[in-house]
């Protein structure tokens, strides 16, 4: 639910349908509204997870309904409550697969369930909130998802289920079209990512550069929608419903098959991404150009090299079919555990280096996980760093840091990690040349309050964070992190 007084509008266009507009000014960071799930549980084709905690369980089944449950505790989990008497009743078991890590369609059917026995418990809500959305039905029609749901999930809970007195085939159909148009993926306690749909948030439209962020609190799961930048009153609200640091063609390429939407916003329009350069590539047959989409809006556009003089042009499914290839070879480097997640993604990187620009999409996501690497990794411990690696490192995150200022500028998670990531090499690095002789007391008590800076800053961003969650732990660290470095300095 919106909050009492509240900071935003509900708008109305042809283009987005409904979207948020600020009626106020906001600042970088401030609360504009939290929002209750409507439902929540696991997304499509999971593996058997605990339907109270959704960790992934082996074999163990709640004594009551027969479905994969943890333990007691998670037994009598409210959110599994209203699902375990459907079951029970129907005499509906799980059935146990061959390989319990594997995905299944199995439990295809929980959230949507949920979001109708939600539907019965708040008819109110369900009227004003859900009512509205958006579900793209004809759309929806033509995909093979469409027959799956039909099957796993209409059938199932209609007829299986005997649920079909209470729910008709048509209404379970329509809340698969709402789960999939508006359902966000959140990380469960579990640490697993499942999904849920949460009214308010579902309105704000998307943009390739968004200016809010949102935060999932664990225990309920309530979110929090926080403006990212300084916001005019009047401007729309935009979250990003892909990842920011996709190129283009990707981005796209999702929006369209999962939102039912062709981009439009200005990243998309510009061939470099305004600048970003996340989809652009070298060129294979000269020097001085690079290789930019001629109109990028446009699916079938050809992609051509920018010197005159050279002339190289390749198709648009050519691109995508390279991007594909290499995209899947990248996927493929994060089975890799240890020194070898690190050397292998670096010998990746050298491998594409003549291929993309610097800072592609493809290239930047090696690099981001590079840059939370080194340090971290067993060998690569930020005190067994040699200077030319703790240097990498600050390459790595100054890298990462620039492209989001660009396409997800202001204070968003991502951010606040890579300043945490950053602030020590810096300093690890100030200290090295201060050993070395190299600068004096003074030079390193300057030198030192950049990693103060750093710390500063990721601890405000991720001081917004679940304290319980990986993210907000750090920003714990961050904050303690900076008051000792400021000691040790006075200590100097
Ligand atoms: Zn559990
Ligand atoms: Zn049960
Ligand atoms: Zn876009
Ligand atoms: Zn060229």
């Amino acid at each position: 639910m919106a909050q009492d007084v509240s900071s935003y509008d509900i708008a109305r266009n042809e283009k987005f349908g409904r979207y948020l507009v600020a009626n106020k000014d906001l600042e970088a960071g401030e609360l504009i509204f939290t929002d209750k799930p409507f439902a929540f549980g696991p997304k499509p084709d999971s593996p058997p997870l605990c339907l109270g905690c959704y960790c992934p369980v082996q074999g163990t089944l709640c004594s009551r309904c027969g479905w994969p449950i943890c333990g007691a505790e998670c037994e009598a989990a409210p959110a599994h409550a209203a699902e375990c008497s459907v079951f029970a009743a129907a005499k509906v078991r799980f059935q146990p697969p061959d390989d319990w890590t594997a995905s299944s369609p199995q439990l295809d059917c929980i959230t949507p369930l949920r979001m109708l026995l939600a539907k019965e418990r708040d008819p109110e809500r369900w009227k004003r909130e859900l009512e509205p959305m958006e579900t793209h039905a004809a759309a929806r029609q033509e995909r093979p998802a469409w027959a799956a749901d039909q099957v796993n999930v209409v059938g199932f809970l209609t007829d299986h289920c005997r649920l079909g007195a209470r729910f008709d085939k048509e209404l379970v159909q329509r809340v698969c079209g709402i789960l999939e148009v508006n359902a966000v993926e959140i990380p469960s306690r579990g640490g697993f990512s499942i999904r849920a749909v949460y009214p308010q948030l579902a309105i704000a439209a998307h943009s390739c550069v968004p200016n809010i962020v949102h935060t999932i609190l664990q225990n309920d799961y309530e979110v929090q929608v926080r403006a990212a930048v300084g916001i005019p009153s009047g401007a729309a609200l935009h979250l990003c419903y892909t990842h920011v640091l996709s190129p283009t063609p990707t981005r796209r390429d999702y929006l369209l098959e999962s939102k039912f939407f062709a981009c439009d916003c200005p990243r998309c329009a510009d061939p470099t991404e305004l600048g970003s350069h996340l989809s652009t590539l070298k060129c294979s047959k000269c020097d001085n150009g690079v290789i930019l989409c001629n109109n990028p809006l446009d699916n079938e556009s050809p992609w051509q090299c920018t010197d005159k003089n050279c002339g190289f042009q390749t198709s648009s499914a050519a691109m995508r079919k390279m991007l594909a290839v290499v995209q899947a070879e990248v996927d493929q480097l994060d089975a890799l555990e240890g020194t070898q997640a690190i050397e292998m993604r670096e010998a990746t990187l050298k491998k594409y280096k003549s291929v993309f620009h610097p800072r592609h999409g493809v290239l930047l996501s090696l690099k981001h996980a590079l840059a939370t690497m080194y340090g971290r990794v067993e060998g690569y411990g930020i005190d067994e760093l040699p200077d030319l690696l703790l240097e990498r490192k600050v390459e790595l995150c100054r890298l990462v840091l620039d492209t989001l200022q660009i396409v997800a500028p202001g204070e968003t998670r991502m951010r606040g990690l890579m300043l945490y990531e950053l602030h020590a090499p810096v300093m690890f690095l100030a200290r090295s040349e201060f050993s070395a002789g190299l600068i004096d007391q003074d030079k390193l008590k300057e030198r030192l309050q950049e990693p103060i800076r750093l710390l500063a800053e990721a601890s405000k961003i991720l001081g917004r964070e679940d304290p319980q969650s990986p993210e907000g732990i750090t920003g714990e660290i961050a904050r303690q992190s900076m008051e000792q470095l400021q000691a040790s300095i006075e200590a100097l």
